[in-house]
């Protein structure tokens, strides 16, 4: 468990594609706000991983990121740092690659589930008239937040230990696992670090 009186904390985003710098300065604030010592780093190689805490995975293109992954040797160690009970962020694209189960999409284009989680997942489920939109998500113990989805997944189905914790109207955007969390949402782009205290509250 992470308390404010430990060492820092130390948070990788997995930087191999995707909006990574985005986490790392939206973490910063978080940090800020919620006075906790911490650091948000970037995570290229296995070796990156060994020095972390948590970890994001973020938005970018799914089958690109999961490639990479394997091509990085980082897809076993995050497997099994999700495992040991290390807190992970996954949003967006970084939402479908937890899944257990994807659509026709993500079989068709070979992505490598992680298969963190008890859920499945509709990539670009909201269709290309509603590519990329705004609306606001109903958290539980949070209210209102505003999401900024871009081409983002639907989390079609949960089952086993995995809960929603998120909607906006009837659909499912947000979901948590034990030290696991996904949104299908980008957090890092609206400025409002209520969402980055969801995954703080992990460690
Ligand atoms: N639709 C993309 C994918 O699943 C995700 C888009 C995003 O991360 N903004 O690969």
């Amino acid at each position: 468990m992470f308390t404010l009186d430990m060492d820092t904390l130390k948070v990788g985003v997995i930087g191999l594609q995707g909006d990574v710098e985005e986490h790392i300065s939206a973490l910063g604030s978080a940090f800020t706000e919620y006075g906790v010592r911490g650091k948000a780093s970037w995570v290229r190689r296995e070796h990156d991983l060994a020095s972390v805490d948590g970890l994001v995975i973020p938005g970018g293109e799914s089958t690109t990121i999961s490639k990479l992954l394997v091509k990085f040797d980082l897809r076993e160690r995050v497997i099994s740092m999700a495992g040991e009970g290390a807190p992970i962020l996954g949003t967006c694209a970084g939402c479908v690659l937890l899944a257990s189960e994807g659509d026709e999409l993500v079989k068709r284009t070979g992505t490598e589930l992680l298969s963190l989680m008890d859920m499945a997942v509709d990539r670009n489920a909201f269709g290309p008239q509603r590519e990329s939109f705004e609306a606001p998500v109903a958290i539980e113990g949070l209210g209102e937040y505003p999401g900024v989805f871009i081409r983002a997944p639907l989390i079609r189905r949960v089952w086993g230990k995995c809960r929603v914790i998120g909607k906006i109207g009837r659909d499912n955007v947000l979901a948590v696992q034990r030290n696991i969390l996904a949104a299908s949402f980008h957090p890092e782009l609206t400025g409002d670090s209520r969402f980055y205290r969801l995954f703080l509250d992990l460690f």
